[in-house]
């Protein structure tokens, strides 16, 4: 029972409120009422002018919204953005990516590009992350400093690294990053294996038997392109997708990032499963990789998420661009302008992204007991008038620079466009230095 006199720790009001659960709902004049990280209350603005609260920040032309949840990454790899472009997946790995990764990575290469990359995402609205890149030790330090949430996906893959020997040992280091993070409530850990190419069956296996014990999520890049899914029916007579049911490894807590080149019975397989998409539209596209049917999926009722992929290949780590490109692309794709509508594109971002992350009951809509994971967006300036609908807005005209501040349990990590945790000008020096070095 609410008790309407006690002291709120924090209430933001705003013309509108977007909470994702119910889906298609846009509220006007709302406020948000936070107490000990969680929203406590949704109440009418005239009504929480009223209540007592430790602060209180009002923001007219504003809609309040759940967090940006970014469901795939690779962080630290926003020091090669613009490195190499226009280039096939395969070669854009092997012949730059990987030999630039085996020269520089270590782990002042991760602390500052993770956090070049958490400035990006924390300046467009971003609160939730994934990521899925060496050192993630380095990354839950970052993450814990800026304040943010994330998932850290514990590379797995069969090559050696700076980061160690091979797949065994990278499935030790993510059993001792889980036990690192234990207690940390911000940040979960999974297996990130890379991808049924780059990780031997029998490590995949093994993965499947951890991640069953301990109930660990696991997140991999599969049916990234045509060419994956043709190589793997040559080499082992079945689809991606069929060997990972088959050892075990696909699941309501498997991730499955990219997925292009899907019949029918993929779709099947994934619904019946209850396995978790990530979609990427702007890496698919930039590496022409293929596309991932998406209404058909959530036709289907599988779950899918929006993540950047790696700057790399994006070049950019925005979740409102993705937002357009997913809506755009969906439409293109299936010769339908009216599939994916502007607030089914932004649940992809945001209770999608929770969902496929396994924290559906902590972030991902503005709902009662749930964290205070929010961002405001200005949509008073040019690009965002005249006003009809806020959704469209926020999904078709809105870029990321018209978010003004953002929350993550009640905490502030923006305001006014200025980021409370993280150093942008430090972190933009270390970049451009790391620049020079890896140009050199
Ligand atoms: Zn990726």
């Amino acid at each position: 029972m609410i008790d309407p006199s006690a002291r709120a720790d924090l209430i933001i009001s705003a013309d509108w409120l977007i909470p994702v659960e119910p889906t298609q709902t846009v509220l006007k004049d709302k406020a948000v009422v936070v107490q000990g990280g969680t929203i406590s209350e949704v109440l009418d603005r005239s009504e929480a002018a009223r209540r007592p609260t430790e602060q209180r920040i009002d923001l007219p032309g504003h809609v309040l919204l759940p967090g940006l949840i970014n469901a795939h990454g690779h962080g630290a790899m926003s020091l090669l953005r613009g490195y190499a472009d226009d280039l096939p997946l395969m070669p854009w790995l092997e012949d730059h990516i990987w030999p630039a990764e085996g020269a520089h990575v270590s782990a002042d290469f991760v602390r500052d590009g993770s956090s070049l990359a958490l400035a990006e995402m924390l300046l467009v609205g971003t609160t939730t992350f994934s990521d899925m890149y060496f050192f993630p030790d380095v990354v839950a330090e970052v993450a814990s400093r800026t304040g943010m949430r994330c998932q850290l996906a514990s590379p797995v893959f069969d090559m050696p690294s700076a980061w160690g020997s091979g797949a065994d040992e990278y499935i030790s280091k993510a059993l001792a990053l889980r036990d690192h993070c234990k207690g940390r409530e911000r940040i979960t850990v999974a297996f990130g294996p890379h991808a049924p190419y780059t990780v031997a069956l029998d490590k995949l296996e093994k993965i499947a038997t951890y991640a069953a014990e301990l109930d660990m999520p696991v997140h991999i890049h599969l049916h990234e392109t045509a060419g994956e899914v043709l190589a793997a029916v040559e080499a082992r007579g079945e689809r991606p997708i069929d060997t990972l049911q088959r050892i075990g490894l696909l699941g309501p807590r498997t991730q499955c990032v990219h997925m292009t080149d899907l019949g029918e019975q993929d779709i099947g397989t994934l619904a019946q499963t209850g396995a978790q998409v990530i979609h990427c539209p702007q890496s698919n596209m930039k590496l022409a990789s293929g596309t991932c049917p998406v209404p058909r999926l959530l036709a289907a009722g599988v779950n899918v998420a929006l993540g950047t992929d790696g700057a790399a290949s994006n070049n950019d780590l925005n979740l409102f661009n993705e937002m357009h490109s997913a809506a755009l692309l969906a439409k293109l794709s299936s010769g339908d302008p009216t599939v994916l509508d502007a607030a089914q594109t932004l649940e992809l971002a945001t209770l999608g992204g929770a969902r496929a992350l396994g924290l559906e009951d902590v972030t991902g809509s503005i709902v009662v007991g749930k964290q205070a994971d929010l961002i405001a967006v200005d949509l008073s300036g040019p690009s965002t008038q005249p006003l009809y609908k806020p959704l469209s807005q926020l999904v078709y005209a809105c870029t990321g620079a018209e978010v003004t501040h953002s929350w993550v349990a009640g905490a502030a990590l923006m305001e006014n466009r200025e980021l409370k945790t993280l150093d942008v000008d430090a972190t933009i020096a270390r970049a451009r230095e790391w620049g020079r070095r890896i140009q050199a």
